[in-house]
Formats: structure tokens, C-alpha cells, sequence
């Protein structure tokens, strides 16, 4: 099966908006055996999404656009689509009662123009949108204007902005792909997280104890991130349960607690999903990462039942004024210190009396760093009831990727902390 992705937007092509689409929808695809061949942006002309759907469809069996489905003079896709497949537009009733009743729950009237988003092709399916108001729309495509001249082909259309693609993507896309086009053989694809390592120290740990499994037909790809790695099985045939299953043991035998999750976990769920089943709460002092681990953690469901606050304190002035960090501690160690960072986790833990709290302080850069402690130097401290652990590490990247880095490190020291009590 071919697969090709054309994303539509002006903003992509002047670079004032980054395609996330096409790395997300590619992801997604592949995971389903799907691998898109060919990735289009253009912008949203009629001509040029007419032009880049109609030479899509000479080569592959599904095409899917993203954006344009809007009621704005830019939000040509659908008509630009329907015009060249031949298909007459009409309004579709249902689609109609739900972006009015989109318009009616938030209080507000539905401009005239909205109107347009309801207007549907004839005998496409509606992939209802309960995040906005334009729907994703499936379109059969004739044998003779697509790919091979035999085969009817499909063209999928979804709405521009990510917090409606994604769910319509999951919920309509992903059954319906599936039902349109059954695998062959089956398909197994596995994604396991790894913190804590670089990525040639995990390719190092797994790729001798897996290559007999590679040679058998095992496909093993890794894709490292800020503080991260992620490494992915594939396996196709009638062997992939036995290959994914004997590939997990050996990578779970070779990396351990390194491994804090699969698929699309993330460290801070683990983090919350631990400390909730223990009944255990978090405090954070964060000084270098100005708020980013407590982002991170509040971007969780369910995080308010362990996370009891943080404290950004990113003068001396307010690690002592807030924290109780003493004078002393920062005149004689310097902020950036395993003194500091020690008080701080203990400060924190002790004025909200929670069970845990981590600290960080470090020097991000660019400027700000000496012989002895150069920029990138940071210092994260673990404190809970039985002790204080403080660690020195070494993140010498740009502001950004620093506290990034920073942030998972802490986390990560949380989560094997956690995991080594379980
Ligand atoms: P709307 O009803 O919001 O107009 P639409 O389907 O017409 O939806 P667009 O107008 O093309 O979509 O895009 C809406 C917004 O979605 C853009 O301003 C942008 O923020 C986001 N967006 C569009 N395309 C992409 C993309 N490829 N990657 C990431 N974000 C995108």
C-alpha cells in the first residue's frame, strides 16, 4: 500500500508555523505498517493543493491532507478537492446540528461563513470533529483517477490545527485505514523508552544480544531525543509475536530500569502514576529550569493528588527568602553548588511537607561559567525522609536543550528512586 501526506498552508511555506503534521501523521502511520512514501507541503492555492493531490493520486492508494477545512478565504482544500474529483458539494445536515451546537455550548453565535464547513462531498464519510468545527472527510476516489487505473484509491481530509487532527487521526482515521486496507501479514511495532542513556551506550547494551533476532527478520531502530532514547521493534509474518516476544525479554535482561516505559508513556506519568499508588507527595525547588519540571508534571492527569507545588527561585534571594537556604551555604559553595542544591530539596520538603522533593541549579549559559564550574554544570538533589542525594551533571548545550536535558534527568532520578522501592 502507498501512502502519501500533502500538508496545505501558506505558513508552513513562509516558516511561521513548524509541520508538526507530517512528522506526528508519519509516526502514526508507520506504526500501523503504513509508511508514508512521499510528504508534500504547498501552499493553500487552489492550484497547488489540486495539483499536488491529483499527482498524489497517480501514485499512491491513500493521500491524506491536512488543513484548509476552515471558513476562512484561505480554506480552500475541500472545495479545491471536491472540484477536481467531480463531486458535487452538499450540506450535511448532521455536520450542520454539530458545529451549531459547538457554537451553542460556548455561548456564542455562529458566524454565517462557519456555515460553509458543513457543505460535504457527495459520498464522502464524515469524521466527526468534537474539537472544532470543520469534520476530517474520507473520499473514495474513482479507479480512473487514481494510482493504477484498477484500484479505487481514498483520499482522507483533516483540519488544520493538531488538538482536532490528533483525536480524529486516533479515533476515525486509524479504524478506518484498517478497515480499507487489512495487512497481509502481521504486524507487530514496539516502542520502549529508555532515560539515562546515550544512544550509542543503549545500541551498544542490545544490538549483540539482538542480532540473532535481526538476522531471523526483526527490524530495531532508535530515535534519540533530549535526555532520551526510544527504541523500536518491528516484526511482519507469522513469526512477529515470537520475535517481539523474545526481542522484550533481551531488551528488558540488557537495559533494565533504564527502560521507564513504552509506547507514548512519558517519565512524569510514571512519576505520578507511582507516587499515586503510594499515597506519596512531591515538592519541587527549581532554580535553572525555571519551571519546566513542574510543566512537565502538571501536564499529567491526576497530578494535583501527588504534586503539592514548586518553588522557582531563581535568585539567592528567594532561595533564601522561600526556601530558607542559609546565607552562608550560598556565600561559601556559590549557587550552584551540592550544598545549595542539598538545602534546597530539603528546604522544599520540609516547608510543604511533602515526601519527596527534588531540587536544581546549574548554569545554563552562555555566560556565567568558570574553570571549576563551566557552563552546563548542574547540580539535582533528591530528598525524601531516609536522605538527601545530590548529583553533579554535565549539560553543556544551548539554553533550551539544557533545560530540557535537566529537567528529564530529574525526573529520571525521581522515577528510579521510586521504582527501586517498588
Ligand atoms: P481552521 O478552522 O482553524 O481554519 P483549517 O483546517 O482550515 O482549520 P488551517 O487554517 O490550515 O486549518 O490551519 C489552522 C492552524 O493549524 C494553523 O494556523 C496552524 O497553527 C495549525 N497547523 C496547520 N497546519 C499545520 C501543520 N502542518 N503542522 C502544525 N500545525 C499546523
Amino acid at each position: 500500500m502507498i501512502v502519501e501526506l500533502i500538508n496545505t498552508g501558506s505558513e508552513l511555506m513562509l516558516g511561521r508555523v513548524l509541520n508538526t503534521h507530517q512528522q506526528w501523521l508519519c509516526r502514526q502511520l508507520a506504526d500501523l505498517d503504513c509508511v508514508v512514501s512521499r510528504q508534500t507541503a504547498v501552499a493553500d492555492t487552489a492550484k497547488e493543493i489540486e495539483q499536488a493531490v491529483r499527482e498524489s493520486l497517480t501514485r499512491a492508494d491513500l493521500v491524506i491532507t491536512t488543513g484548509g477545512l476552515g471558513p476562512t478565504s484561505d480554506d480552500l482544500t475541500r472545495t479545491a478537492i471536491a472540484r477536481m474529483l467531480g463531486k458535487e458539494m452538499k450540506e450535511d445536515a448532521v455536520v450542520l446540528a454539530q458545529i451549531q451546537k459547538y457554537f451553542a455550548q460556548r455561548n456564542r453565535p455562529m458566524p454565517e461563513r462557519t456555515r460553509e464547513e458543513a457543505l460535504v462531498p457527495e459520498g464522502a464519510l464524515v469524521l466527526p470533529n468534537p474539537n472544532g468545527t470543520a469534520p476530517g472527510l474520507a473520499v473514495e476516489v474513482r479507479p480512473d483517477q487514481s494510482r493504477s487505473g484498477n484500484n479505487v484509491g481514498w483520499l482522507i481530509m483533516l483540519p488544520g490545527p493538531p488538538r482536532e487532527l490528533r483525536p480524529i487521526f486516533a479515533n476515525h482515521v486509524v479504524p478506518l485505514v484498517k478497515r480499507l486496507f487489512p495487512s497481509k501479514e502481521p504486524f507487530i511495532c514496539r516502542t520502549f523508552r529508555t532515560a539515562g542513556l546515550g544512544e550509542s551506550v543503549v545500541q551498544q547494551k542490545i544490538e549483540h544480544p539482538l542480532r540473532s533476532l535481526v538476522e531471523a527478520g526483526l527490524e530495531l531502530g532508535y530515535c534519540a531525543r533530549p535526555g532520551q532514547v526510544d527504541v523500536r521493534l518491528v516484526s511482519r509474518g507469522i513469526n512477529a509475536e515470537k520475535l517481539t516476544a523474545e526481542a522484550t525479554v533481551i531488551l528488558r535482561a540488557q537495559l533494565g530500569a533504564d527502560i521507564y516505559g513504552q509506547e507514548d508513556e512519558t517519565i512524569e506519568a510514571v512519576i505520578v502514576r507511582l507516587l499515586t499508588a503510594r499515597r506519596q507527595t512531591l515538592a519541587l525547588a527549581e532554580s535553572c529550569t525555571g519551571g519546566c519540571i513542574a510543566h512537565r508534571l502538571t501536564n499529567v492527569p491526576g497530578a494535583s493528588a501527588v504534586l503539592f507545588g514548586s518553588f522557582v527561585t531563581y535568585s539567592d534571594e528567594m532561595k533564601r527568602k522561600l526556601l530558607g537556604v542559609r546565607a552562608e551555604t550560598l556565600a561559601l559553595h556559590g549557587a550552584v553548588s551540592e550544598e545549595v542544591a542539598r538545602e534546597m530539596a530539603e528546604d522544599a520538603r520540609r516547608v510543604t511537607e511533602s515526601d519527596y522533593a527534588i531540587s536544581v541549579t546549574g548554569i545554563a549559559g552562555p555566560d556565567g561559567g568558570t574553570p571549576e564550574k563551566p557552563v552546563g554544570t548542574v547540580f539535582i538533589a533528591l530528598a525524601s525522609l531516609r536522605e538527601t542525594r545530590v548529583s553533579k551533571m554535565f549539560n553543556p548545550w544551548d539554553r533550551l536543550t539544557f533545560k530540557e536535558v535537566t529537567t528529564q534527568q530529574a525526573l529520571n532520578q525521581l522515577r528510579l528512586r521510586l521504582e527501586s522501592l517498588l
